[in-house]
Protein backbone atom coordinates (compact mmCIF):
# COMPACT_ATOMS: atom_id res chain seq x y z
CA UNK A 1 0.00 0.00 0.00
CA UNK A 2 1.22 3.29 -0.71
CA UNK A 3 1.68 5.43 2.36
CA UNK A 4 3.72 8.84 0.40
CA UNK A 5 4.27 10.43 -2.65
CA UNK A 6 7.49 12.07 -3.00
CA UNK A 7 7.13 15.29 -4.72
CA UNK A 8 9.52 17.41 -6.67
CA UNK A 9 7.06 19.66 -8.09
CA UNK A 10 7.56 21.24 -11.82
CA UNK A 11 8.86 23.92 -13.07
CA UNK A 12 6.49 26.02 -15.99
CA UNK A 13 9.69 27.69 -17.18
CA UNK A 14 11.87 24.54 -17.94
CA UNK A 15 14.05 25.81 -15.01
CA UNK A 16 16.50 22.43 -14.01
CA UNK A 17 16.27 23.12 -10.07
CA UNK A 18 17.66 21.24 -7.49
CA UNK A 19 15.54 21.10 -4.18
CA UNK A 20 17.77 19.38 -1.30
CA UNK A 21 16.72 20.79 2.52
CA UNK A 22 19.77 22.73 2.64
CA UNK A 23 20.19 24.64 -0.71
CA UNK A 24 18.70 24.67 -3.61
CA UNK A 25 20.00 25.74 -6.85
CA UNK A 26 19.83 25.67 -10.89
CA UNK A 27 21.87 23.39 -12.66
CA UNK A 28 24.92 25.18 -14.57
CA UNK A 29 25.55 22.64 -16.90
CA UNK A 30 23.70 19.27 -18.25
CA UNK A 31 23.90 17.74 -14.82
CA UNK A 32 20.90 17.18 -12.62
CA UNK A 33 21.56 15.59 -9.05
CA UNK A 34 20.04 12.77 -8.09
CA UNK A 35 17.18 13.95 -5.23
CA UNK A 36 19.45 12.66 -2.59
CA UNK A 37 17.39 13.74 0.34
CA UNK A 38 14.50 11.93 -1.07
CA UNK A 39 16.62 8.97 -1.52
CA UNK A 40 17.74 9.37 1.86
CA UNK A 41 13.86 9.64 3.14
CA UNK A 42 13.34 6.44 0.85
CA UNK A 43 15.57 4.57 4.20
CA UNK A 44 12.84 5.06 6.26
CA UNK A 45 9.79 3.29 4.14
CA UNK A 46 9.02 -0.13 2.67
CA UNK A 47 9.92 -0.34 -1.06
CA UNK A 48 5.71 -0.78 -1.97
CA UNK A 49 5.08 2.25 0.73
CA UNK A 50 6.40 5.15 -1.24
CA UNK A 51 6.38 6.84 -4.97
CA UNK A 52 8.72 9.47 -6.40
CA UNK A 53 7.30 12.25 -8.95
CA UNK A 54 10.13 13.63 -10.22
CA UNK A 55 8.26 16.53 -12.42
CA UNK A 56 12.32 18.57 -12.72
CA UNK A 57 13.71 15.40 -14.09
CA UNK A 58 10.74 13.69 -16.18
CA UNK A 59 9.96 17.15 -17.34
CA UNK A 60 6.25 16.90 -16.58
CA UNK A 61 3.88 19.75 -16.41
CA UNK A 62 1.46 20.81 -13.30
CA UNK A 63 -1.04 18.90 -14.87
CA UNK A 64 0.75 15.93 -15.51
CA UNK A 65 2.27 16.48 -11.93
CA UNK A 66 -1.38 16.01 -10.46
CA UNK A 67 -2.58 13.46 -12.54
CA UNK A 68 0.35 11.13 -11.18
CA UNK A 69 -0.73 12.16 -7.53
CA UNK A 70 -4.50 11.38 -8.13
CA UNK A 71 -4.10 8.15 -9.02
CA UNK A 72 -1.79 6.88 -6.34
CA UNK A 73 -4.27 7.93 -3.45
CA UNK A 74 -1.75 7.84 -1.11
CA UNK A 75 -2.10 8.80 2.51
CA UNK A 76 0.14 11.44 2.88
CA UNK A 77 2.96 13.61 0.72
CA UNK A 78 6.15 15.00 0.63
CA UNK A 79 7.09 17.89 -1.24
CA UNK A 80 10.52 19.47 -1.60
CA UNK A 81 10.26 23.05 -2.12
CA UNK A 82 13.16 26.24 -3.24
CA UNK A 83 13.29 29.58 -2.12
CA UNK A 84 14.73 30.11 -5.65
CA UNK A 85 11.15 29.04 -6.82
CA UNK A 86 9.60 30.09 -4.16
CA UNK A 87 6.46 31.99 -5.91
CA UNK A 88 5.88 28.58 -8.43
CA UNK A 89 6.53 26.31 -5.32
CA UNK A 90 4.10 27.89 -3.06
CA UNK A 91 1.31 28.07 -5.45
CA UNK A 92 1.98 24.54 -6.14
CA UNK A 93 1.68 23.69 -2.59
CA UNK A 94 -1.49 25.78 -2.06
CA UNK A 95 -2.83 23.53 -5.07
CA UNK A 96 -2.18 20.49 -3.00
CA UNK A 97 -3.81 21.64 0.17
CA UNK A 98 -7.19 22.60 -2.21
CA UNK A 99 -6.97 19.63 -4.02
CA UNK A 100 -6.34 17.15 -0.67
CA UNK A 101 -8.14 19.36 2.50
CA UNK A 102 -7.88 16.02 4.53
CA UNK A 103 -4.44 14.77 3.94
CA UNK A 104 -1.17 15.27 5.86
CA UNK A 105 1.60 17.42 3.92
CA UNK A 106 5.30 17.29 4.50
CA UNK A 107 7.61 19.95 3.33
CA UNK A 108 11.46 20.76 3.42
CA UNK A 109 13.97 22.96 1.44
CA UNK A 110 15.78 25.69 2.46
CA UNK A 111 13.30 28.04 2.50
CA UNK A 112 12.44 27.18 5.60
CA UNK A 113 15.71 28.77 7.84
CA UNK A 114 13.50 31.79 7.28
CA UNK A 115 10.81 31.65 10.17
CA UNK A 116 8.16 34.36 8.39
CA UNK A 117 8.22 31.48 5.30
CA UNK A 118 7.47 28.56 7.98
CA UNK A 119 4.67 30.70 9.48
CA UNK A 120 3.72 31.29 5.78
CA UNK A 121 2.84 27.63 5.31
CA UNK A 122 1.36 26.67 8.12
CA UNK A 123 -1.84 26.73 6.78
CA UNK A 124 -0.59 24.80 4.00
CA UNK A 125 1.46 21.97 5.83
CA UNK A 126 1.86 20.20 8.56
CA UNK A 127 5.41 20.15 9.42
CA UNK A 128 8.62 20.93 7.87
CA UNK A 129 11.58 18.30 8.38
CA UNK A 130 14.62 19.02 9.50
CA UNK A 131 17.13 16.50 8.24
CA UNK A 132 16.05 13.29 6.31
CA UNK A 133 17.71 10.79 8.60
CA UNK A 134 15.39 11.48 12.01
CA UNK A 135 12.25 11.13 10.72
CA UNK A 136 9.53 8.55 12.68
CA UNK A 137 7.53 7.12 10.12
CA UNK A 138 5.31 6.13 12.74
CA UNK A 139 4.86 10.08 13.17
CA UNK A 140 3.89 10.56 9.66
CA UNK A 141 1.78 7.54 9.50
CA UNK A 142 -0.55 9.12 12.48
CA UNK A 143 -0.53 12.75 11.69
CA UNK A 144 -4.05 14.25 11.26
CA UNK A 145 -4.20 16.96 8.33
CA UNK A 146 -5.03 19.48 11.18
CA UNK A 147 -1.81 18.81 13.19
CA UNK A 148 1.34 20.90 13.20
CA UNK A 149 4.53 18.61 13.81
CA UNK A 150 7.64 20.33 15.73
CA UNK A 151 9.01 17.14 17.16
CA UNK A 152 12.03 15.27 16.29
CA UNK A 153 13.19 15.22 12.84
CA UNK A 154 10.86 18.63 12.44
CA UNK A 155 11.98 21.94 12.56
CA UNK A 156 11.02 23.55 15.48
CA UNK A 157 11.60 27.13 17.20
CA UNK A 158 15.33 26.26 17.92
CA UNK A 159 16.51 24.32 15.11
CA UNK A 160 18.79 26.39 13.48
CA UNK A 161 20.49 28.02 16.27
CA UNK A 162 20.74 25.60 19.16
CA UNK A 163 24.10 25.95 20.22
CA UNK A 164 25.42 21.96 20.02
CA UNK A 165 24.19 22.06 16.68
CA UNK A 166 27.71 21.68 15.19
CA UNK A 167 28.53 18.31 17.91
CA UNK A 168 28.98 15.35 15.94
CA UNK A 169 25.62 13.16 16.03
CA UNK A 170 25.67 9.10 15.11
CA UNK A 171 22.78 8.42 13.40
CA UNK A 172 21.61 5.27 11.73
CA UNK A 173 19.29 4.50 9.08
CA UNK A 174 18.09 1.18 6.81
CA UNK A 175 19.13 0.88 3.39
CA UNK A 176 18.11 3.81 1.41
CA UNK A 177 16.05 2.45 -1.81
CA UNK A 178 19.32 2.92 -4.85
CA UNK A 179 17.33 1.42 -7.23
CA UNK A 180 14.58 3.75 -7.11
CA UNK A 181 16.57 6.91 -7.77
CA UNK A 182 18.40 5.64 -11.30
CA UNK A 183 16.74 8.19 -13.85
CA UNK A 184 18.71 7.90 -16.62
CA UNK A 185 18.03 12.36 -16.43
CA UNK A 186 20.09 12.24 -13.20
CA UNK A 187 23.49 12.77 -14.01
CA UNK A 188 26.47 13.67 -11.59
CA UNK A 189 28.83 16.37 -14.01
CA UNK A 190 32.25 14.46 -12.55
CA UNK A 191 30.87 10.70 -12.96
CA UNK A 192 32.92 8.70 -15.20
CA UNK A 193 30.02 6.30 -15.68
CA UNK A 194 26.57 7.43 -16.67
CA UNK A 195 24.72 5.60 -14.18
CA UNK A 196 25.43 6.89 -10.79
CA UNK A 197 23.87 6.94 -6.79
CA UNK A 198 24.77 8.92 -4.11
CA UNK A 199 25.97 7.86 -0.60
CA UNK A 200 25.69 10.19 2.40
CA UNK A 201 28.57 9.37 5.13
CA UNK A 202 27.77 12.48 7.19
CA UNK A 203 25.00 14.97 6.32
CA UNK A 204 24.89 18.75 7.08
CA UNK A 205 28.48 20.15 7.63
CA UNK A 206 30.85 20.24 10.55
CA UNK A 207 32.11 23.87 9.67
CA UNK A 208 29.91 27.00 9.67
CA UNK A 209 30.95 29.39 6.49
CA UNK A 210 28.65 32.63 7.25
CA UNK A 211 27.80 32.81 3.61
CA UNK A 212 26.63 29.59 3.18
CA UNK A 213 23.32 27.77 3.78
CA UNK A 214 24.44 24.49 4.81
CA UNK A 215 26.45 26.30 7.85
CA UNK A 216 22.56 26.61 9.54
CA UNK A 217 22.73 22.71 9.02
CA UNK A 218 23.98 19.47 11.85
CA UNK A 219 27.09 17.54 12.08
CA UNK A 220 25.52 14.06 11.44
CA UNK A 221 27.69 11.01 11.05
CA UNK A 222 26.78 6.96 10.42
CA UNK A 223 28.65 4.31 11.42
CA UNK A 224 30.98 3.14 8.48
CA UNK A 225 29.80 -0.62 9.40
CA UNK A 226 26.37 0.45 7.90
CA UNK A 227 27.66 2.13 4.82
CA UNK A 228 29.95 -0.40 4.14
CA UNK A 229 27.01 -2.76 4.05
CA UNK A 230 24.85 0.11 1.72
CA UNK A 231 27.86 -0.22 -0.57
CA UNK A 232 27.78 -4.21 -0.69
CA UNK A 233 24.09 -3.80 -1.88
CA UNK A 234 24.87 -0.98 -4.34
CA UNK A 235 28.10 -2.97 -5.69
CA UNK A 236 25.81 -6.11 -5.95
CA UNK A 237 23.11 -4.17 -8.01
CA UNK A 238 25.98 -3.14 -10.91
CA UNK A 239 26.52 0.64 -9.67
CA UNK A 240 30.15 1.47 -10.51
CA UNK A 241 29.72 5.42 -9.82
CA UNK A 242 29.51 7.40 -6.64
CA UNK A 243 29.09 10.71 -5.58
CA UNK A 244 30.01 10.98 -1.58
CA UNK A 245 26.90 13.40 -0.82
CA UNK A 246 28.64 14.95 2.07
CA UNK A 247 29.04 18.27 2.23
CA UNK A 248 32.52 18.08 3.65
CA UNK A 249 34.06 14.28 3.00
CA UNK A 250 36.18 13.45 5.89
CA UNK A 251 34.68 13.21 9.22
CA UNK A 252 34.98 12.16 12.12
CA UNK A 253 38.37 11.18 10.54
CA UNK A 254 38.27 7.76 12.63
CA UNK A 255 35.35 6.40 11.35
CA UNK A 256 36.16 7.61 7.45
CA UNK A 257 39.51 5.60 7.78
CA UNK A 258 37.70 2.62 8.71
CA UNK A 259 35.17 3.11 5.84
CA UNK A 260 38.15 3.82 3.31
CA UNK A 261 40.25 0.32 4.59
CA UNK A 262 36.75 -2.01 4.37
CA UNK A 263 36.45 -0.07 0.98
CA UNK A 264 39.66 -1.27 -0.17
CA UNK A 265 39.58 -4.74 1.53
CA UNK A 266 36.09 -5.67 0.06
CA UNK A 267 37.71 -4.65 -3.43
CA UNK A 268 34.41 -2.81 -4.77
CA UNK A 269 35.96 -0.60 -7.43
CA UNK A 270 34.13 1.94 -7.18
CA UNK A 271 35.15 5.37 -9.02
CA UNK A 272 33.47 8.36 -6.92
CA UNK A 273 33.81 11.52 -6.20
CA UNK A 274 33.11 13.75 -2.94
CA UNK A 275 33.00 17.27 -1.59
CA UNK A 276 36.33 18.04 0.93
CA UNK A 277 37.29 21.30 2.60
CA UNK A 278 41.26 21.17 2.53
CA UNK A 279 41.53 21.45 6.23
CA UNK A 280 40.69 18.13 6.38
CA UNK A 281 43.81 16.96 4.18
CA UNK A 282 46.34 14.86 5.25
CA UNK A 283 48.64 12.07 3.35
CA UNK A 284 47.16 9.16 4.58
CA UNK A 285 43.30 9.77 4.24
CA UNK A 286 43.87 11.16 0.71
CA UNK A 287 46.21 8.24 -0.52
CA UNK A 288 42.98 5.78 1.14
CA UNK A 289 40.72 7.89 -0.53
CA UNK A 290 42.67 7.36 -3.82
CA UNK A 291 43.17 3.52 -3.37
CA UNK A 292 39.34 2.97 -2.63
CA UNK A 293 38.58 4.64 -6.20
CA UNK A 294 38.17 8.51 -5.46
CA UNK A 295 38.98 10.30 -8.70
CA UNK A 296 37.44 14.17 -8.21
CA UNK A 297 37.24 16.56 -5.27
CA UNK A 298 35.51 20.13 -4.90
CA UNK A 299 37.08 21.90 -3.16
CA UNK A 300 35.78 25.27 -1.91
CA UNK A 301 38.35 27.92 -3.13
CA UNK A 302 36.21 31.10 -2.87
CA UNK A 303 38.22 33.95 -3.14
CA UNK A 304 42.12 34.79 -4.27
CA UNK A 305 42.41 36.45 -0.65
CA UNK A 306 41.59 33.52 2.11
CA UNK A 307 42.36 36.09 4.71
CA UNK A 308 38.84 38.16 3.66
CA UNK A 309 37.10 34.71 4.16
CA UNK A 310 37.75 34.64 7.89
CA UNK A 311 35.37 37.65 8.53
CA UNK A 312 32.72 34.91 7.37
CA UNK A 313 33.93 32.33 9.49
CA UNK A 314 36.24 30.26 7.14
CA UNK A 315 39.62 29.62 8.33
CA UNK A 316 40.97 27.79 5.70
CA UNK A 317 44.48 26.59 6.49
CA UNK A 318 46.73 27.83 3.49
CA UNK A 319 49.67 25.45 4.03
CA UNK A 320 47.06 22.45 3.75
CA UNK A 321 45.69 23.72 0.65
CA UNK A 322 48.41 23.41 -1.64
CA UNK A 323 49.50 20.29 -0.17
CA UNK A 324 46.60 18.70 -0.68
CA UNK A 325 46.72 20.24 -4.51
CA UNK A 326 50.26 18.85 -5.00
CA UNK A 327 49.62 15.81 -3.52
CA UNK A 328 45.98 15.08 -5.39
CA UNK A 329 48.07 16.10 -8.59
CA UNK A 330 50.74 13.27 -8.02
CA UNK A 331 48.28 10.81 -7.57
CA UNK A 332 45.67 11.35 -9.98
CA UNK A 333 42.88 12.84 -7.83
CA UNK A 334 41.05 15.51 -10.27
CA UNK A 335 40.62 19.00 -8.18
CA UNK A 336 37.26 21.24 -9.00
CA UNK A 337 37.42 24.40 -7.61
CA UNK A 338 34.28 26.36 -6.61
CA UNK A 339 34.70 30.07 -6.36
CA UNK A 340 32.32 32.65 -5.11
CA UNK A 341 32.05 35.75 -7.57
CA UNK A 342 30.88 39.02 -6.01
CA UNK A 343 30.88 38.93 -1.91
CA UNK A 344 29.77 42.15 -0.30
CA UNK A 345 32.65 45.17 -1.05
CA UNK A 346 34.80 42.94 -3.82
CA UNK A 347 36.08 45.18 -6.56
CA UNK A 348 36.35 44.17 -9.92
CA UNK A 349 40.25 44.13 -9.32
CA UNK A 350 39.15 41.55 -6.70
CA UNK A 351 37.43 39.45 -9.20
CA UNK A 352 40.05 39.15 -11.53
CA UNK A 353 42.52 38.26 -9.17
CA UNK A 354 40.06 35.37 -8.27
CA UNK A 355 39.67 34.62 -12.23
CA UNK A 356 43.32 34.77 -12.09
CA UNK A 357 43.83 32.25 -9.41
CA UNK A 358 41.38 29.83 -10.68
CA UNK A 359 43.83 29.77 -13.97
CA UNK A 360 47.09 29.47 -12.17
CA UNK A 361 46.16 26.89 -9.79
CA UNK A 362 46.34 24.27 -12.44
CA UNK A 363 43.29 22.82 -11.39
CA UNK A 364 40.47 20.41 -13.75
CA UNK A 365 37.43 22.32 -13.05
CA UNK A 366 36.12 25.14 -11.62
CA UNK A 367 32.64 26.26 -10.42
CA UNK A 368 31.74 30.01 -10.47
CA UNK A 369 29.37 30.82 -7.93
CA UNK A 370 27.81 34.28 -7.47
CA UNK A 371 27.52 35.39 -3.90
CA UNK A 372 23.63 35.11 -3.21
CA UNK A 373 21.57 36.27 -0.21
CA UNK A 374 20.03 32.81 0.60
CA UNK A 375 18.09 31.82 3.38
CA UNK A 376 19.88 32.01 6.53
CA UNK A 377 23.06 33.24 5.38
CA UNK A 378 24.91 36.22 6.52
CA UNK A 379 25.10 37.92 3.13
CA UNK A 380 20.91 38.23 3.20
CA UNK A 381 21.29 39.44 6.98
CA UNK A 382 23.79 42.19 5.81
CA UNK A 383 21.57 42.73 2.66
CA UNK A 384 18.74 43.59 4.70
CA UNK A 385 19.84 45.70 7.30
CA UNK A 386 22.06 47.82 4.71
CA UNK A 387 19.00 48.11 2.67
CA UNK A 388 20.13 46.12 -0.79
CA UNK A 389 17.19 44.40 -0.08
CA UNK A 390 13.81 45.59 0.19
CA UNK A 391 11.20 43.81 2.88
CA UNK A 392 9.36 41.04 1.05
CA UNK A 393 11.99 40.80 -1.72
CA UNK A 394 14.33 38.00 0.24
CA UNK A 395 13.39 35.39 -2.36
CA UNK A 396 14.29 34.04 -5.81
CA UNK A 397 18.04 34.74 -5.48
CA UNK A 398 20.48 32.06 -6.06
CA UNK A 399 24.00 31.51 -6.93
CA UNK A 400 23.71 31.13 -10.88
CA UNK A 401 21.89 34.81 -10.96
CA UNK A 402 18.75 32.83 -13.02
CA UNK A 403 16.00 35.74 -11.42
CA UNK A 404 18.32 38.49 -9.67
CA UNK A 405 22.04 39.45 -8.72
CA UNK A 406 21.84 41.54 -5.71
CA UNK A 407 24.21 44.37 -5.76
CA UNK A 408 27.65 44.02 -3.57
CA UNK A 409 27.45 47.58 -2.56
CA UNK A 410 30.23 48.56 -5.37
CA UNK A 411 29.28 46.46 -7.89
CA UNK A 412 25.60 46.20 -9.37
CA UNK A 413 24.14 42.77 -9.91
CA UNK A 414 24.29 42.96 -13.74
CA UNK A 415 28.22 43.75 -13.08
CA UNK A 416 28.81 40.93 -10.90
CA UNK A 417 26.52 38.45 -13.23
CA UNK A 418 28.93 39.29 -16.34
CA UNK A 419 31.61 38.88 -14.41
CA UNK A 420 30.57 35.32 -13.30
CA UNK A 421 30.23 34.46 -16.92
CA UNK A 422 33.89 36.22 -17.88
CA UNK A 423 35.59 33.96 -15.24
CA UNK A 424 33.56 30.88 -16.54
CA UNK A 425 34.63 31.46 -20.53
CA UNK A 426 38.33 32.50 -19.10
CA UNK A 427 38.49 29.27 -17.35
CA UNK A 428 37.08 26.54 -19.69
CA UNK A 429 37.06 28.14 -22.99
CA UNK A 430 40.86 28.56 -23.92
CA UNK A 431 42.93 26.30 -25.73
CA UNK A 432 45.17 25.52 -22.97
CA UNK A 433 42.38 23.95 -21.12
CA UNK A 434 41.15 22.67 -23.70
CA UNK A 435 43.51 20.78 -25.20
CA UNK A 436 44.72 19.57 -21.37
CA UNK A 437 41.24 18.23 -20.37
CA UNK A 438 42.38 15.82 -23.86
CA UNK A 439 44.42 13.88 -21.33
CA UNK A 440 42.45 13.71 -18.22
CA UNK A 441 39.70 11.24 -20.37
CA UNK A 442 39.36 7.98 -19.25
CA UNK A 443 36.54 6.19 -21.44
CA UNK A 444 34.40 7.10 -24.38
CA UNK A 445 31.40 7.04 -21.85
CA UNK A 446 33.60 9.96 -19.54
CA UNK A 447 34.09 11.59 -22.54
CA UNK A 448 30.40 12.07 -23.95
CA UNK A 449 29.62 13.27 -20.33
CA UNK A 450 32.04 15.43 -20.37
CA UNK A 451 31.37 16.88 -24.06
CA UNK A 452 27.72 16.85 -22.86
CA UNK A 453 28.15 19.24 -19.76
CA UNK A 454 30.64 21.89 -21.60
CA UNK A 455 28.57 22.16 -24.17
CA UNK A 456 25.46 23.16 -21.24
CA UNK A 457 28.10 25.36 -20.10
CA UNK A 458 28.39 27.18 -22.75
CA UNK A 459 24.60 27.09 -23.95
CA UNK A 460 24.37 28.40 -20.34
CA UNK A 461 26.96 31.41 -20.13
CA UNK A 462 25.80 34.52 -22.31
S1 LIG B 1 32.46 23.90 4.53
FE1 LIG B 1 31.29 24.21 2.63
S2 LIG B 1 29.26 23.33 3.02
FE2 LIG B 1 30.25 23.61 5.01
S3 LIG B 1 29.55 25.59 5.73
FE3 LIG B 1 31.50 25.94 4.67
S4 LIG B 1 30.96 26.43 2.52
FE4 LIG B 1 29.15 25.50 3.51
Amino acid sequence: MIKTIFINPPSEKGRKLIRNFDCATESKGDYLYQPYDFLLLSSHFEDEEFELIDAIAENLNFQQTMSFIDQRQANYFIVAMADTNWSEDFNFLRHLRERYPQKAIFVFGDAFIDKNTIELIKKYANGVFSNPLEISVETLDSARFDDWISEAGFVSENTYSRSDLKKPKQVSINYPKHHRFLLKNYKWPFSRHFKYTTVFTAWGCPYSCSYCVVAKFPNIYRPYEEILSELDNIKSSGLKEIYMGDRSFGLPRSNTIELLKGMISRKYNFSWSTYFHPNQYDPELLELMRQSGCHTLIIGIESHNFKSLKKYGRHMKEDRFYALLKHAKKIGIDICGDFIIGLPNETREDIHKTIKLSKELNIDYASFNIAAPLAGSSLREEAKKDGRIAPGEENHFDSFGYHKVLSNGVLTGEEILNLRNQAVKDFYFNPRYLFKSLFRIHSLEHLTIQIQEMLQILLKTK
